[in-house]
């Protein structure tokens, strides 16, 4: 498992009470030893600050790299540039380089900013930056929500490896078969960049319903109609999920995925009981 990289996807804290609890869940995340934290940023880059104090905080609490996340849409590039540079003096070496969410009405096209799409963001990074940042980009097994067609989704995909992404993070799925399929389609594409399987812990019906409507994850129906029936039970709800999560990694790992990304919304206990089952070590 040694060549395998782990890491944990955090968001800045909203709450007074959120920003107290998260030492104490980084520092249990931190005994794992992932290869880098990240910490998220929210839509239009209205958390900036958020992410650039958590991404600070982490690293002087843990000593481990951390990565931000850092969105274009409806940013401009000199924002952008200074913010690249903000991050570099911090000592920031690798970036999850994405568009972000779009305004409810707005189109790619239409969205005001002066960035359209993540591939834009990787090149200007790059042209700007150098090579100062491992870029990270994101991958959609099962086709970004807004894509045309998967054809088109997977252009957009080869475009940001060509705009010079070092590796990817995938959005989270239930169906290893989804995240083999786009393996294999990067292979044949001569896309040979690292594909970090996205990983969400199985916690809460209603919240992860929510969440997969958004970002176009499918449950699978046996899933869905599980957790529905257990919703109730909260113990219950957690030990099945757990099973399913471990069982969806067991079968990455042996198959071959480069690392898994824990999306692990400010909890170590689902992540920690998930590394448990998986017979990872605990240093
Ligand atoms: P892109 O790669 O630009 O793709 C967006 C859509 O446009 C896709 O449908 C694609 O097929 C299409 N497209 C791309 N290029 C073109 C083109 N030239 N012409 C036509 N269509 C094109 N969101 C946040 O706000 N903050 C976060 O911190 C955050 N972290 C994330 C981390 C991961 C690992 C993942 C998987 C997602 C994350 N997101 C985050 C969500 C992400 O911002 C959204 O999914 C967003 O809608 C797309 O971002 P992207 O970088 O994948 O965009």
């Amino acid at each position: 498992m040694s060549n395998i990289h782990f890491s944990f996807e955090l968001f800045p804290p909203r709450t007074p009470e959120g920003s107290a609890k998260l030492p104490a869940t980084v520092a249990r995340l931190a005994a794992l030893q992932p290869a880098f934290f990240s910490v998220t940023y929210g839509a239009g880059g209205s958390d900036q600050d958020g992410t650039y104090g958590t991404v600070c905080q982490v690293v002087a609490q843990t000593g481990i790299e951390t990565a931000p996340h850092l969105t274009c849409v409806g940013s401009t590039r000199d924002k952008i540039a200074a913010l690249l540079d903000r991050y570099q003096a911090a000592g920031v070496r690798r970036i999850v380089a994405l568009r972000g969410d779009l305004p409810a009405t707005a189109t790619s096209a239409s969205a005001p900013g002066e960035f359209h799409y993540a591939n834009e963001l990787v090149a200007f990074i790059r042209e700007t930056h150098g090579d100062a940042f491992q870029l990270e980009v994101a991958a959609y097994p099962e086709m970004h929500p807004q894509a045309r067609d998967p054809v088109q989704d997977f252009e957009s995909f080869r475009r940001k490896v060509e705009a010079g992404a070092h590796g990817a993070v995938t959005q989270y799925f239930y169906n290893a078969d989804a995240y083999f399929d786009f393996v294999a389609r990067c292979e044949r594409a001569n896309l040979r960049v690292p594909v970090v399987a996205g990983v969400m812990p199985i916690t809460n019906y209603a919240q992860l319903m929510r969440f997969s409507a958004a970002c176009g994850a499918e449950i699978p129906r046996w899933i869905r109609l599980r957790l529905e029936a257990l919703q109730d039970d909260k113990p219950a709800l957690l030990d099945f999920g757990l099973d399913v999560v471990t069982r969806l990694c067991e079968t990455l790992l042996k198959n071959g995925a480069p690392g898994i990304h824990f999306y692990t919304l400010n909890q170590a206990e689902p992540t920690l009981r998930l590394w448990k089952n998986l017979g990872l070590p605990a240093s």
